[in-house]
């Protein structure tokens, strides 16, 4: 690899009917491999543990892919591994660790087809939007090698008689846990910013996307990661998490997922137990209730496209989807309207089907928590736009109905609570400033978004809707690395955006020395 500019690596063209063959091909390639077994790698070795099954969302007769689930003793040693590896990797010059990070981007481009058809199986992610992945986790690669190579230029201020150098360096172990939503990219853009800053990993990867997230270890194992600078631990969260947050030798940890678990995470990673010598730094990419802000001369159209696919793509299964849609004025009964009758036409389906919307959910408790809420909006409101799930497909997977509610109170559970599905609450506002109360009306501080063509409320909305990724006359996921870091406030996280500028030095520490000529 070599260095210098970054470019954001072009998402593969499924109207090419070439790709479609491509995918296609390879989805029925893997069909042999499904129920692979994913292996522990603890310092460069294959390990084995408890087996644990993973079916495929879509048809959960399936089993897609098994994993071995790390016992404690496993968790342990990992840890001294990581721990052992970290002196020689902090010492490995920034051009090696930048080179890795590339060549483990070639090898993802290299089984790119492949390792989206194990996306579509294993945690039932459409096509466009598992490429998408891959080229996301590409571009953290190559991203995080040339903002690394930046970095390492060190800042200089010499006088007469004394020279001042301020540089970063590596901070320690680091512990990666990961969501299931994003299985290569977040779980690859966390470890291979540590890897680049000089950490050695412990990857805990989702338990829902084990084989997904080998990929990533295989990876870095092509591109000549030394063992011990990556551990893979597949497992049981509650088993081993607690003992991946709580030991003395970790510095950094690494987490996207629920808001429950991101607190807990820093609750217990401010402990400071015997044999600890540093204070333990916590990112946490955490939940949203985002909310795209409709205004009263909006182009209806494009606000219910946008609208729809931020609510219900990958089955609203992304922190950043949208969960509330407020509609100002007049716009309110046109667009309420329209989105319903374009809800009711989304195709659901099994996410191997190139012509799906809206693919089944994750697993068996997101499908009850999902229609469990939209009980919830029944009670709380009316429902103005749904899709049944296709009756062939009830009882074969975890699908669940998109679904479009209004008259539900802004402060209510439907409005409030993070619920992870194809589910939308419509509310009404009377003028922007009401509009941007109730968007502003929430714990979290994620995405969010506006539809208008008024350059004086959209110059008021860039100012005042405060959340992490604001998306004006667009849909507000697909944050693309560079272009858009990503990442909230207030509840919604804590550490700087992934893909932007800051990142890195979360996993570094600065350094000043100063001598006397
Ligand atoms: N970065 C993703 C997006 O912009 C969301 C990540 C997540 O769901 O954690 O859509």
């Amino acid at each position: 690899g070599k260095g210098g500019e970054f470019m954001n690596n072009p998402e593969v063209d499924f109207a090419i009917p070439e790709n479609q063959k491509k995918m296609q091909e390879a989805l029925d390639k893997i069909k042999a491999d499904l129920g692979f077994t994913v292996p522990i790698v603890i310092n460069g070795k294959r390990e084995t543990g408890t087996v644990v099954e993973r079916p495929d969302p879509s048809e959960t007769a399936v089993v897609a892919s098994k994993a071995h689930f790390a016992s404690v003793a496993q968790a342990e040693q990992a840890l001294a591994a990581a721990s052992a590896a970290f002196p020689s990797w902090r010492d490995v010059s920034v051009k090696e660790r930048a080179d890795l990070l590339r060549r483990t981007a070639e090898q993802f481009e290299k089984r790119r087809f492949e390792i989206s058809a194990w996306m579509v199986r294993e945690v039932g992610k459409p096509w466009r939007e598992a490429d998408a992945d891959v080229a996301e986790a590409i571009d953290f690669c190559n991203f995080y090698a040339t903002e690394m190579e930046r970095l390492s230029e060190p800042r200089k201020r010499n006088l007469p008689g004394e020279w001042n150098e301020y540089f970063y360096d590596a901070r320690g172990p680091a512990v990666i846990i990961a969501p299931w939503n994003f299985p290569l990219a977040i779980l690859c853009g966390m470890a291979v910013a540590a890897i680049v800053a000089g950490n050695p990993v412990i990857l805990k990867p989702s338990e829902q996307a084990c084989r997904v997230g080998y990929f990533l270890q295989e990876a870095l194992e092509a591109a000549g990661c030394p063992a011990g600078v990556s551990n893979f631990l597949p497992g049981d969260g509650e088993q081993i998490g607690p003992t991946l947050v709580n030991d003395p030798r970790v510095a950094v940890i690494a987490f996207t997922g629920s808001k429950a678990v991101g607190l807990s995470i820093i609750r217990s990673a401010s402990e400071v137990r015997p044999g600890q010598r540093e204070i333990k730094r916590v990112i946490a990419e955490l939940g949203g209730k985002n909310a795209i802000i409709v205004d009263e001369d909006a182009d209806l159209d494009e606000a219910v496209a946008g609208a729809l696919a931020s609510v219900a793509g990958f089955a609203g299964q992304k922190c950043s989807a949208c969960s509330r849609i407020i509609v100002v004025g007049d716009a309110y009964e046109p667009f309420c309207h329209r989105l319903g009758e374009a809800m009711a036409s989304l195709i659901v389906g099994n996410a191997a089907d190139p012509a799906t919307n809206v693919p089944p959910v994750v697993d068996a408790d997101s499908q009850a928590r999902i229609e469990r809420y939209i009980e919830i909006g029944k009670q709380e409101g009316k429902l103005v736009g749904q899709k049944a799930v296709p009756a062939e497909l009830v009882g074969k997977g975890y699908y669940v109905a998109p679904s479009a509610f209004i008259d539900c109170p802004a402060d209510g559970k439907l409005c409030q609570e993070e619920i992870f599905g194809p589910v939308v609450a419509i509310l009404k506002a009377a003028t922007l400033d009401e509009a941007l109360a109730i968007a502003d009306g929430t714990m979290y501080a994620l995405t969010g978004g506006l539809y208008s063509r008024s350059p004086k409320n959209i110059e008021r909305v860039r100012r005042e809707f405060r959340v992490g990724n604001l998306y004006i006359n667009r849909k507000i996921t697909g944050a693309v690395v560079d272009r858009q870091p990503f990442g909230g406030a207030r509840m919604s996280g804590v550490g700087s955006k992934a893909g932007g500028p800051d990142y890195l030095q979360q996993f570094l520490v600065p350094r000043t020395i100063t001598e006397s000529v």
